[in-house]
């Protein structure tokens, strides 16, 4: 007997965008080679010439929230590809309408207001050529923030919820520290101490590591107990070969 083995069927690269370094994913199907960007921030030639490398195809923009790096490149990119612009939560769109003002106080000029076609709620389903994506809402750091995860490929797309060793700031208006902790705790560590994740900024870590040594969100400061039913399913350590 042999072992059976799946092939890829989701490829992603990061590509950090802005002078803030954000990390825009581009997330594709192996099988259709249909694409799409997680929060593409700004350097829109820049994320068009990697998809043209990696020969994508665009069907869709995916925001977890309202802030400029994240956003800034989403309007240009749906013009040139005609794609939809999904997420965050519609409690972003008060910074969404001003990012071309916000990039303007980082000295970044090529951002622009989005308008998105859909808007995402918790608990909401994405799909991208038959591989399906979760939703969190995740406030705090803003308060329509979203998180998109792929529980099959045990990776999920944090914005600036959660990083390695830290967590979103929450000094912006209506910025909210508990509730971010709170996000953290109650969404996120529910699905599993395996799944990676590619925050906003910064290298990629898992929730696990997070739970043992961030020194906000550890579970020795937080006091989060997580139960048999929370803990990762063994299969989630093969399943995230998937991703490359
Ligand atoms: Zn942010
Ligand atoms: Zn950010």
């Amino acid at each position: 007997m042999t072992e059976q083995t799946t092939p890829p069927r989701l490829e992603i690269r990061i590509i950090p965008v802005t002078p803030l370094q954000q990390n825009t994913s581009l997330i594709w199907s192996t099988e259709t080679k249909e694409g799409v960007f997680v929060d593409p921030g700004g350097e829109v030639d820049k994320l068009m010439g990697a998809a043209d490398q990696f020969g994508v195809k665009i069907v869709g923009v995916w925001l977890t929230h309202g802030h400029m790096d994240h956003a800034g490149a989403a309007t240009d990119i749906s013009e040139r590809t005609g794609c939809p612009i999904i997420g965050p939560h519609e409690d972003d769109q008060w910074l969404l309408d001003e990012l071309e003002a916000q990039g303007a106080k980082y000295g970044i000029t090529d951002g622009r207001n989005v308008k998105p076609d859909r808007y995402l709620h918790d608990g909401d389903e994405l799909d991208l050529a038959g591989n399906t994506f979760g939703v969190a809402h995740c406030p705090g750091h803003t308060p329509g923030h979203v998180v998109i995860y792929h529980k099959d490929g045990g990776l999920a797309f944090v914005g600036d919820v959660l990083f390695k060793g830290s967590v979103g700031r929450t000094d912006f208006p209506r910025g909210n520290h508990q509730q971010l902790i709170d996000s953290i705790t109650g969404k996120l560590w529910p699905l599993g101490p395996e799944m990676r994740f590619v925050p906003g900024h910064g290298p990629l870590s898992t929730f696990g590591q997070e739970r043992q040594d961030n020194p906000f969100v550890a579970d020795s400061i937080t006091g989060y107990q997580g139960t048999a039913t929370q803990e990762a399913n063994p299969t989630d350590q093969k399943l995230a070969k998937r991703w490359s």
